[in-house]
């Protein structure tokens, strides 16, 4: 169904989704709300991990943090929250998160016009609430966000696109971190992303990552880093551990926006499906990603600029944070697979400098 789309509004909220990868990819339909409204004051509403990527991104104007789990957390929290969002007067708010929680949120915070996909039996909160055909479930995830806001009568561009910000400073000081490791500006860097939050199921291993990361680095003369949250850190110091070359472990020791210029520095990628595989991308990183439990359909990294490395087996996508049968989706995936999915985007080397 498409809705009439109305006058614009002075003051919009965007409450954005949970996930770090599936924030990136609402970016291409930002930009198209953005496009739409440019004299718009747009504030985006995110958990703190998110609302970090959206810090300096060219498309709003600003970002709350709604942290339930520290002050917003409760009945109590959320009411604090609405109180916060009700002063900055808001006049519209559009929805890409898809819980009931959001539109409540929206509703308390006094905001008039209430617009998103009519899920999770929230429809009566919203006063503009678009439809989910079976059709649109299917699409994939940055389409998916896209064909909300064309719902809303919001024209999209020719090509949208994912956009993060990264500034100067934060690449700048990334660049003096690298060289005090002893990697020099304009070295290629390959960035090997072993992690996924989701659980062990996505997770490739760490001797064949390993293995591509010695294979690609000789082969195009870069320096590899491991990255990765705290949790993963012994994941890094596996592959560490299984190297023939000595790469830098930054896993656990980078920011939200650290992470963001570190792969902003680097010349390609290898990683599992990943909220780090989709920030690569939208900052327009040449990728290798892994898949295996997930449906590739819908998160693959939305760009021409990667490779997906996967094995049909019947039972994939799952969707399992764990596997309770072999494994074979991954150990289907062999390291010859990886470096010659990365030899496919570069018959000779990436480019020098990050
Ligand atoms: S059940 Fe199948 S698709 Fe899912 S993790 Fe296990 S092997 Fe992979």
């Amino acid at each position: 169904m498409r809705t009439e789309r109305k006058a614009p509004p002075a003051a919009l909220l965007v409450r954005a989704v949970n996930w770090l990868g599936d924030a990136v990819l609402t970016t291409p339909a930002l930009g198209a709300v953005r496009e739409a409204y440019p004299s718009a004051r747009i504030v985006l509403a995110a958990r703190p991990l998110v609302a970090e990527l959206f810090r300096h991104h060219p498309d709003v104007d600003g970002v709350l943090v709604y942290d339930k789990a520290e002050r917003h957390s409760g009945a109590a929290g959320m009411l604090r929250m609405a109180s916060e969002l009700r002063r900055e007067r808001f006049d519209a708010a559009l929805l890409f998160q898809n819980a009931f929680d959001a539109a409540l949120l929206a509703f308390l915070a006094g905001v008039p016009e209430r617009m998103g996909y009519a899920t999770d039996g929230r429809r009566l909160l919203l006063t503009r609430a678009i439809p989910v055909a079976e059709e649109t479930r299917r699409l994939h995830h940055a389409e998916y966000y896209l064909r909300l806001v064309s719902g809303l009568g919001i024209p999209l561009p020719a090509s949208p696109r994912m956009r993060l910000g990264v500034t100067r400073e934060e690449t700048d000081a990334m660049e003096e971190r690298l060289a005090s490791l002893g990697i020099p500006k304009g070295k290629r860097v390959l960035g090997i992303n072993p992690g996924a939050t989701y659980g062990s199921a996505k997770r490739w291993f760490p001797d064949r990552f390993a293995s591509v990361a010695d294979a690609l680095s000789e082969e195009w003369g870069a320096s590899v880093v491991l990255m990765g949250s705290a949790p993963e850190r012994p994941l890094a110091e596996e592959i560490e551990a299984a190297m023939r070359g000595k790469p830098v472990n930054l896993a656990g020791r980078t920011s939200v926006r650290e992470l963001m210029s570190l792969l902003s520095r680097c010349s390609f990628l290898v990683t599992n499906d990943s909220g780090p595989m989709h920030i690569a991308a939208a900052l327009g990183v040449p990728l290798a990603a892994i898949f295996g439990p997930t449906d590739w359909r819908t998160t693959s990294p939305w760009t021409g600029n990667a490779r997906i490395v996967r094995v049909g087996v019947d039972c994939s996508p799952c969707m399992l944070r764990e596997c309770d049968r072999g494994h074979e989706c991954m150990s289907g995936v062999t390291a010859e697979m990886v470096v010659a999915a990365a030899r496919e985007l570069f018959p000779e080397s990436p480019r020098e400098a990050g």
